[in-house]
């Protein structure tokens, strides 16, 4: 017994001086060298980026500065990638983290194959379809039912971060969360995204103890403050010497399920326990000569961005020119379509048969492109029948939901390694903030993810025991001959699917460099009439539009927040380009 604790003292010991030892030159990383030699590498920064042996993208310039180094050190793509979602936890807390879920797309250079690490939130055991309904069965209103306990659901991106690791990383878990260990203790400069974002959450951050971390004195924190997370260093550095069973069955977790239940929600350790992730299978579909690799259900993504796609080509949208209104009216009309299969057949595939096959088929997408006219707004959109063109599966009920959901911005980012290792990783806490809920003591945020399940109960997505909710949530890479082209994704909830979507269009139809697709500016619109734009879209393309039976919102808003990279099909060299949405940032390696 004494051995064993001797023992038990000499390895501690061991791990301690091994996480201190490299602790200077992770700082140095975190604090960012511009142009930096490190073992003869050079790098190339800046919205856009051009690297020969790696790159990263991400909204953050310290996440992206860290990927890199983790690169320079000889880490892989997904190694990078586990220090990157660290890293963001503590730089772009609103948006990720430890308390929500995500899915990583990896593209495996040795296999050519590209699986998906699914590590969305599950439902917990007290979940019931009529979760959000009150007595009287009305709809709790939005934002009363998105910021209490029952609207977190059971975390995942940590285990998705280890089985990450286990299944491609070359570095430890412990090695690759140090730099945001130090980031977290030391502090950072809160950006202008992260101090807007506290500013309109204020009210939701000041009910937990996200308030004295974000609202020191009541006031939210501005841009250059310092953010000092030290109870999120604590949980890290638990983590770090003990591992996810730290979070998934250890005192993390039963902070985790006091707070739940404090704020009204139901959830137990063996929810934490049972909690497991997914390695998926992408959708795949061949588009204008290219194949796309994107997300398959529980996400309603990959389908609905590539039925979109089918229905434009299907309707010769690429005659038609850039930001005129033919074209935004077909992009407009083929959304409303896709939007109304999408809310009518998605749920988890694990509870529902979903006809992702049905709604592909040619001849679907041929009915449904009939649907559009060309010169007018078509007012009554309504789901079509894809189970005709499916072969197998049960037909769900659909159910009509309201509209009436805050669209919430989270992240995404990519990284390319030197060995063409490629990872496409969009990753959330679903609103900003999530629930606002802090876990005291521990200095994370819980999602609000158990609001992606509909809230009037009957259909493929509403909430059930141990199931996922349905996610727009579109990690996509490109291939053309068999090599990857492109990866690309975007936060933004349902919108995401429309960033995605214009970007494939603007580069692999109109041709646009990486960075003018993402600039062209975008539009959402997930039903008749109203429809969300970004500054840009001339005032002639509206107007016509508006003859059309369009409705414009009063102003410009930004939609998503994409990062990218495009690799050269000839020498394999990488372009990263990110959004100014943000202050995403690019770092190549040379
Ligand atoms: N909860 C959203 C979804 O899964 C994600 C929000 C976002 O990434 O912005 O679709």
């Amino acid at each position: 017994m004494r051995k064993r604790r001797v023992w038990r003292g000499v390895l501690s010991l061991l791990l301690v001086l091994m996480l201190i030892l490299p602790a200077g030159v992770w700082a140095q990383a975190a604090a960012g060298v511009p142009k930096a030699v490190h073992h003869g590498w050079t790098t190339d920064e800046g919205q856009v980026a051009h690297g020969k042996y790696g790159m990263v993208a991400t909204a953050h310039p310290l996440a992206s500065k860290v990927g890199a180094e983790v690169l320079k050190r000889g880490g892989n793509a997904v190694d990078a990638a586990v220090a990157i979602q660290f890293v963001l936890n503590v730089v772009e807390p609103q948006m990720s983290g430890i308390g929500g879920g995500g899915f990583m797309m990896v593209y495996d250079a040795k296999t050519k194959k590209v699986s998906i690490i699914d590590s969305r939130e599950r439902a917990p055991q007290s979940a019931r379809p009529d979760m959000f309904l009150d007595e009287n069965g009305q709809e709790i209103p939005f934002p009363v039912r998105s910021t209490q306990g029952y609207a977190v659901g059971v975390p995942g991106t940590l285990k998705g971060l280890q089985a990450a690791l286990d299944k491609w990383g070359t570095k430890p878990m412990a090695e690759l969360i140090q730099p945001a260990i130090l980031l977290a203790e030391r502090g950072v400069k809160v950006n202008w995204v992260l101090a807007r974002d506290i500013a309109a959450c204020k009210e939701r951050l000041s009910r937990s103890a996200a308030k004295d971390v974000f609202l020191p004195n009541g006031e939210p924190l501005k841009e250059g403050d310092l953010l000092v997370q030290k109870d999120l260093a604590k949980t890290f550095r638990l983590i770090q010497a003990f591992g996810p069973n730290v979070f998934y069955q250890g005192k993390v977790g039963q902070a985790l399920v006091q707070t739940v239940n404090a704020y009204g929600g139901h959830m137990t350790m063996n929810d934490l326990k049972r909690y497991h992730i997914t390695v998926d299978k992408p959708l795949e579909a061949d588009f204008h000569g290219y194949h796309v690799v994107t997300m398959p259900p529980p996400s309603s993504g990959g389908v609905t961005i590539m039925y979109i796609l089918k229905l434009l080509e299907e309707k010769n949208a690429w005659q038609t020119a850039l930001r005129s209104p033919e074209r935004y009216h077909l992009m407009t009309e083929a959304m409303h379509l896709a939007y109304a299969d999408r809310g009518a057949y998605i749920g988890d595939p694990e509870f529902v048969d979903v006809p992702v096959q049905g709604m592909l088929d040619p001849r679907y997408f041929k009915e449904r492109a009939a649907l559009i006219d060309l010169n007018k707004a078509n007012s009554d959109v309504q789901p079509g029948d894809p189970w005709k063109y499916q072969q197998s599966g049960t037909p769900n009920r659909t159910v009509k939901q309201p509209d009436n959901k805050h669209i919430g911005q989270t992240t995404h980012f990519t990284v390319a390694d030197r060995w063409g290792n490629l990872v496409s990783y969009t990753t959330t806490i679903e609103q900003e903030f999530g629930t606002g809920i802090m876990v005291p003591g521990y200095g994370f945020m819980l999602n609000n993810e158990m609001t992606d399940f509909d809230a009037v109960p009957g259909g493929p997505n509403q909430a059930e025991p141990n199931k996922r909710p349905m996610s727009s949530m579109s990690p996509t890479i490109v291939f053309k001959d068999g090599k990857p082209v492109m990866t690309v994704g975007s936060p933004g909830g349902p919108t995401i699917i429309a960033s995605v979507f214009q970007v494939l269009m603007y580069t692999l139809v109109d041709g646009l460099d990486i960075k003018s697709a993402i600039e062209e500016p975008r539009i959402y619109s997930n039903k008749y009439p109203k429809i969300l734009w970004e500054d840009g879209v001339p005032d002639t393309a509206r107007e016509r539009m508006t003859q059309m039976g369009h409705q414009f919102e009063s102003s410009p808003q930004s939609i998503g927040n994409v990062q990218s990279i495009v690799i050269d099909p000839v020498t394999g060299a990488y372009t990263g380009a990110t959004d100014s949405s943000r202050e995403g940032w690019a770092v190549g390696l040379n």
